[in-house]
């Protein structure tokens, strides 16, 4: 096959996960991946529809990619999902296609290629079936994800995953194995575990004793599995669930060297009113007492977060709790963002919706609160050693970027190519979202 594709992909780890899969299939399929637009036969782009107005957002970069030499455009992930049929109303998408059905697209692409149909819309829910048709990988890069689980049971009245990703599926723990091995085999030295909220992981065991029931592993004996296999030197997983977060895996946590001493728990709101409206499922309280337990079982942890401000009906005096608890955490690094509606979530429909004024103020005034504790943070790390593991060179020469424990960006200066490689670093000096160091 001579045909060339190209691939634009947007939004978060799972989204990455997918579209490194799309590759590897469409590869083995024998297109040719191409990092320029404008040389692509076929253009797909790997979509996600947190932010506002995604759709249009799709159309305006299918816009600026599409050329002459064009002639199948795909449009994958959760914004089909999301939009259903509209989505081929636009003149020029012909594949519409969700985040379940990926390992169809070579065959949708050939369909369109022959002439065979126009326009192609599949957003059916089959989780088992994708990840029984994903083949080998083809490149694989020193820090690479697998995903655990997928989808989402929670029903968190903002979100738009349980609609797009479907349902709580994980993984057989088997394949999970296996596949870590190969990456681990073939030059990953970070496994990174991922999945819509991990901590709900529950999957049949790869062993049976004779004459034992079936047993079922949670992510706390999967990473302990994982921490065994050989060339493994470190491991994160991400996103949990506070009120899925249990003691078993903070002692996890406290006892496995390569398991990370930082984790996300995102928190979205402090005060209790905006939390059930939320149906996140807990109180402010009961969140703070987690995060207190589990610094008492792992003293080294530390923890990251999202915040949204501007939910519905929020007070100031909601507001105020929020700023409270990130005070009391002290996270070390946060994602803050404006509410925003999304369709046909139940918040969407909630009166007292907040003016964007108000919600830009407010988000202004958390991400300096944010922001302090982060500096601070940042400061404290100055003459600590930390195994950083570098992923890209930096803005200027003999720079090198890479990433510590914590998820921090940490930048030093290098004769010899760091890519790829861990190296020891002194901290020197640090910035709100940098740490600068030297290799020792
Ligand atoms: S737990 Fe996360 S993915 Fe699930 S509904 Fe809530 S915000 Fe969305």
């Amino acid at each position: 096959m001579s045909e060339k594709f190209f691939i634009d992909v947007h939004g978060c780890q799972m989204n990455v996960y997918d579209s490194r899969r799309i590759v590897d299939t469409l590869t083995e399929a024998g297109f040719t991946k191409t990092s320029n637009s404008s040389d692509a036969d076929i253009l797909i782009v790997y979509t996600c529809n947190i932010r506002e107005k995604a759709a249009q957002k799709v159309f305006s970069r299918i816009r600026a990619l599409k050329t002459s030499k064009t002639k199948v455009v795909a449009i994958g992930g959760c914004v089909p999902q999301a939009e259903k049929k509209n989505i081929l109303k636009n003149k020029d998408i012909n594949i519409a296609f969700g985040p379940q059905v990926y390992h169809k697209l070579t065959r949708y692409i050939l369909e369109v290629l022959s002439g065979q149909t126009e326009k192609i819309l599949d957003i059916e829910f089959e989780q088992e079936k994708k990840f029984g048709h994903l083949v080998r990988r083809k490149e694989v890069s020193h820090s690479e994800f697998v995903t655990i689980q997928e989808g989402c049971d929670n029903f968190c009245t903002y979100c738009v995953v349980p609609y797009t990703r479907g349902r709580e599926y994980s993984r057989p723990v088997i394949d999970i194995i296996n596949e870590t091995k190969e990456l681990l085999q073939n030059g990953a030295k970070e496994i990174i575990l991922i999945g819509q909220n991990v901590n709900s992981f529950a999957s049949e065991a790869p062993y049976i004793n004779i004459g034992q029931p079936k047993a079922v592993w949670r992510i706390e004996r999967l990473i302990q599995e994982i921490a065994e296999l050989d060339g493994l030197k470190r491991l994160r997983y991400t996103t949990s669930h506070p009120k899925d977060f249990t003691n078993e895996l903070m002692e996890v946590h406290a006892k496995i060297p390569v398991l990370v001493p930082f984790t996300h728990i995102p928190a979205q709101s402090g005060s209790d009113r905006i939390l059930k409206m939320m149906n996140r499922g807990h109180t402010a309280k009961e969140y703070l007492n987690k995060l207190a337990n589990f610094r008492s079982i792992c003293p080294r942890i530390q923890f990251s977060s999202d915040f949204i401000v501007g939910f519905p009906s929020e007070t100031n005096s909601d507001f105020e709790d929020t700023l409270k608890l990130t005070e009391e955490v002290k996270y070390t690094i946060s994602y803050s963002f404006k509410y925003s509606p999304r369709k046909n979530t139940p918040a969407a429909a909630m009166e007292g919706q907040i003016p964007d004024d108000v919600k830009n103020e407010r988000l202004q005034i958390l991400q300096a609160v944010l922001m302090k504790a982060q500096l601070e943070f940042n400061k404290s790390l100055i003459g600590q050693k930390y195994e950083v593991l570098f992923d890209k060179i930096g803005k200027y020469d003999k720079q090198y970027v890479g990433k510590n424990v914590y998820s921090q960006s940490v930048i030093v200066e290098s004769d010899s190519n760091m890519i790829g490689t861990f190296g020891d670093v002194i901290v020197e000096r640090v910035g709100q979202n940098s740490v600068f160091g030297k290799l020792l």
